[in-house]
C-alpha cells in the first residue's frame, strides 16, 4: 500500500498593526470630539486600550469581557480604578475582521468614537496602516460543549461547530423592522463583506429620554440609522434591507472578540443584545470541559462555509 503523507495545514501567525495611524470622531454617548490612535502591539499583548488623559496604569483597560461593567446601551470596559471606556464593541468586530491579535488603542476621553455607526471606517483605517505577521501562532476557542442564556423571551447559545457561524432573529412590533432572522457563516472576509457595514439604530421617540440619562448625545443621522413609526428618517435609507440584524450580529462579534481571541463555534441567537454576549462569554470560559484553546490554521474557517446560507425574512 502506499504511503499516504499527511500534510498538517499551516498554522496561521498572530497578527498587528504595519505602523500607527490615528482619527477624529464623535463620543456617541457624551457628544464630545474623541482622538484615537491605534498602535502595533508586541506577539501575545491582545487588544488593550490606553486613556492619555489618565496616566499610569490606571488609564490602561485590557479589551476583556471580564472588565465589562455596562452594557444597557454599549460594552462599556472598566477599572478598579473607576476608569471606563465605553462603545468598543463596534471597534473590536473591526479587528475581528481584520485579524488583528495585538493593537494598543489610545483614546483622550472615555468613548470610541462612533464614526459612521459600524465597523466600516475602522476597518479602512486599518487597512491604510496594513498589517503585518508576527512570530506566534494565532490561537482560537473552540468551543466544546453547548452553552444557553436565557432570559425572558431572549435566548442565546453557542454550540460546537465548523469554524464560526451563527443565526440570528430580531422581532420588533415596529413595521419598519418587522422579523428579521440571518445565519451565515462568520469568517473574517463573510464578516467584512456582509456585516461590517451594518449601522447601529435607533427610535426617534426614544432620543429624548436617553438624551436626559446622559446617552446619545452624539446620535445623529449620521452615525445612526434613527426609525420613526414605520418610516426611516435617513435619507439614503438602508444600506441592507435588513441592516438592523445584520447590526446585531456585528456587536455579537465585537462582543465575542473580548473573550480574547477568536470563537469557533455555532451561535443561535434571538433577540439577545450585549448583556446576553457577555453572560454567555462568562458561562462558557467558567467551564473548562465546554471549550479549548486551539492554533488556527488555513483551514480553521473552511468547514463554515458549506452549511451557511445568507438569507433573511421580514414579516
Ligand atoms: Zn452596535
Amino acid at each position: 500500500m502506499l504511503g499516504k503523507r499527511s500534510t498538517k495545514p499551516r498554522t496561521i501567525a498572530q497578527r498587528t498593526l504595519k505602523g500607527p495611524i490615528a482619527c477624529t470622531g464623535t463620543g456617541l454617548h457624551s457628544g464630545r470630539k474623541v482622538e484615537m490612535l491605534l498602535l502595533p502591539a508586541a506577539p501575545n499583548h491582545g487588544i488593550v486600550f490606553r486613556r492619555r488623559d489618565i496616566p499610569g496604569e490606571n488609564g490602561v483597560l485590557k479589551a476583556d469581557f471580564r472588565n465589562v461593567r455596562d452594557t444597557r446601551m454599549c460594552s462599556m470596559l472598566a477599572n478598579d480604578a473607576g476608569t471606563r471606556i465605553g462603545t468598543v464593541e463596534h471597534l473590536m468586530a473591526a479587528l475581528y475582521g481584520a485579524e488583528i491579535d495585538n493593537l494598543t488603542v489610545e483614546l483622550d476621553a472615555d468613548e470610541v468614537p462612533v464614526m459612521d455607526g459600524s465597523s466600516a471606517p475602522f476597518l479602512f483605517l486599518v487597512d491604510c496602516a496594513g498589517t503585518i505577521e508576527q512570530a506566534a501562532p494565532r490561537r482560537a476557542i473552540e468551543v466544546l460543549e453547548p452553552v444557553t442564556i436565557e432570559d425572558g423571551d431572549a435566548r442565546i447559545t453557542l454550540a460546537p461547530g465548523a469554524g464560526f457561524a451563527a443565526e440570528f432573529e430580531i422581532d420588533f412590533k415596529n413595521a419598519a423592522i418587522g422579523r428579521q432572522t440571518i445565519r451565515m457563516g462568520l469568517e473574517p472576509g463573510a464578516f467584512r463583506r456582509e456585516i461590517a457595514r451594518a449601522r447601529t439604530f435607533g427610535f426617534e421617540h426614544e432620543v429624548a429620554s436617553l438624551r436626559a440619562m446622559g446617552l446619545a448625545r452624539g446620535g445623529s443621522l449620521d452615525n445612526a440609522v434613527v426609525v420613526s413609526g414605520e418610516r426611516i428618517l435617513n435619507e439614503d435609507g438602508l444600506r441592507f434591507e435588513d441592516e438592523f440584524v445584520r447590526h446585531k450580529i456585528l456587536d455579537l462579534v465585537g462582543d465575542f472578540y473580548l473573550a480574547g481571541a477568536p470563537i469557533l463555534g455555532d451561535v443561535r441567537a434571538t433577540r439577545t443584545g450585549h448583556r446576553h454576549n457577555n453572560a454567555l462569554l462568562h458561562a462558557l470560559l467558567a467551564r473548562p470541559e465546554a471549550w479549548r484553546w486551539t492554533e488556527m490554521t488555513a483551514e480553521t474557517y473552511a468547514g463554515a462555509l458549506a452549511d451557511a446560507r445568507l438569507g433573511h425574512a421580514s414579516d
